[in-house]
């Protein structure tokens, strides 16, 4: 385990981050093309010199086992930036796009420009990916960087103060101390894009501020992400699936499953049947020694779970397996609950922990309307063998994304945009549409001087000229 750093004297005080990157900013310096590739190049160069670093830092704060933050954080990271070495001259290029008849001879064109500053705002959930692929996709679109990582996973945050500053140009990207004070101060300055992610709380004060502004904003929120499960005929597949999503860090993602609807009694006791199965397939008999099995942020976030859990429970819900909670060492075993009603209080927000509440519906429509009754989700999944049942979940359900027989590795796919809707974000990035997040799509219009077809758009509008201009688009 690593010692956890001080601050240090890396981590710049934010006014003066602002002032020095919008200066850096204006001079166009992380513009180029071979600027932008040589920082991805060396970020990559970061991650391979220093794996055994980041994975020590994730284990010290969430007890993430090395493979798990291998798989969860660094993967997607490189990914990321192989996806975005690959297509930049792409990205880059400008798109013509068509001009009417009335405008030719023209050259009409899009091209992404960099925003200028950009602010980076972590969570503790996944404190490395969560700063790394948003700096990635801000610096493959040309921009500075303020990146404030969150104070709650502190090792990891120590761990990028040193790095990033070492690696990349510090003449253009900045690591700020992270925290609410910090990030108080930096949104009282403007900014060209702020990306935050995190609760809905602090995203609504981060909107706020953004307003004052004009700074535009992506808010990657969460929220309760429902499973609808239906019959099926691999029952051990669809068990290992959501277990996978629900307990992987501990059940601290923002995609992870929040709670299944099973529809109908032979749903519903074929994972009552299989989950358990699964958990111990993947744990153990006891996950508390498993050294794949997360531990919790904080001693308040287990007491959370154990309080609504202990209510539940005293009202009606039975436990199927786990409920073991240790707050003092931030576990909590993987546990799953049935008999539980929209009224309990695991329904009443998101849990963002190892508790997978099951209520049973009777019909599929009665989980639709469930699901369509509430804020949309980050992600809604359906496990069904029905054709149907998946064409009416993709009609009728909105949330971030939709996944029909898998949970969370949407998430890690560079080609799909991964964000939220209403309660759930605003916004999303990941891939060419992290890229898109950060630039300016600015359209440019050229037109020759040589012929002047623009006169018969010029007043005196004459009889002739209003027979004309329809036809001419
Ligand atoms: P958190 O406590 O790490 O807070 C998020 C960030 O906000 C941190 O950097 C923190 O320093 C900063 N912050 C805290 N108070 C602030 C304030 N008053 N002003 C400005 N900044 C402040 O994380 P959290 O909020 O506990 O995150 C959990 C939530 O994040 C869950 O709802 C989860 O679903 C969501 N989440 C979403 C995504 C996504 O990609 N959509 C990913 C991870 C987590």
């Amino acid at each position: 385990m690593l010692p956890i750093m001080p601050i240090g004297p890396r981590a710049e005080n934010p006014t003066a981050a602002v002032e020095r990157l919008r200066a850096a900013a204006k001079s166009r310096a992380a513009h180029p093309r071979r600027m932008r590739v040589h920082q991805l190049r060396t970020m990559k160069r970061m991650l391979e010199e220093n794996e055994s670093r980041f994975l020590d830092a994730l284990g010290h704060d969430l007890g993430k086992s090395p493979t798990e933050g291998l798989l969860t954080e660094l993967m997607p990271v490189r990914a990321e930036i192989d996806h975005a070495l690959l297509h930049l001259t792409d990205w880059m290029d400008k798109r013509p796009v068509k001009t009417p008849l009335s405008l030719k001879p023209a050259t009409a064109e899009v091209q992404a420009r960099p925003k200028g500053l950009v602010l980076i705002i972590g969570a503790w959930n996944y404190p490395l990916q969560l700063v790394l692929a948003p700096l990635v996709a801000a610096v493959a679109a040309g921009n500075t960087v303020i990146v404030s990582p969150s104070e709650k996973a502190p090792a990891t945050a120590a761990v990028l103060r040193d790095l990033l500053p070492t690696y990349l140009d510090s003449a253009l990207i900045s690591v700020v101390a992270g925290g609410k004070d910090c990030n108080t101060e930096l949104l009282t300055h403007p900014f060209d894009h702020i990306l935050y992610t995190g609760g809905e709380r602090v995203g609504r004060i981060v909107y706020e501020a953004a307003a004052k502004t004009l700074t535009p904003v992506t808010l990657e929120l969460g929220g309760k992400s429902p499973v609808v499960v239906t019959e099926s005929r691999n029952v051990m597949a669809m068990a290992r699936r959501i277990a996978f999503g629900k307990f992987t860090n501990a059940g601290q993602t923002c995609v992870a499953p929040d709670y299944v609807l099973a529809v109908g009694d032979a749903a519903h006791e074929q994972l009552v049947r299989a989950l358990p199965e699964a958990i111990r397939e993947f744990y153990g008999e006891d996950p508390r020694v498993s050294n794949d099995y997360g531990r919790l942020i904080s001693e308040e976030h287990a007491s959370r779970l154990q309080d609504m859990l202990a209510a539940d429970l005293q009202d009606g819900a039975q436990l199927l397996v786990g409920g073991r909670v240790d707050a003092h060492h931030r576990y909590m075993a993987p546990t799953v609950v049935t008999g539980v009603r929209a009224d309990h209080a695991l329904m009443q927000e998101e849990l963002f922990g190892p508790v997978l509440p099951i209520l049973k519906v009777e019909t599929f429509q009665e989980a639709l309307d469930f699901i369509t009754a509430r804020p949309h989700p980050l992600a809604a999944y359906l496990f069904t063998d029905r054709p149907r049942f998946h064409r009416a979940f993709e009609e009728q359900v909105q949330a971030g994304a939709v996944c029909t027989d898998v949970t969370l590795l949407h998430a890690g796919l560079t080609t799909l945009p991964f964000g939220g809707i209403g309660a759930s974000g605003i916004g999303a990035y990941h891939g060419e549409t992290g890229f898109e997040t950060f630039s300016h799509m600015r359209p440019s219009l050229a037109k020759t001087d040589q012929v002047d077809t623009l006169k018969v758009a010029y007043p005196p509008y004459t009889w002739f000229k209003r027979k004309a201009l329809p036809k001419m688009l």
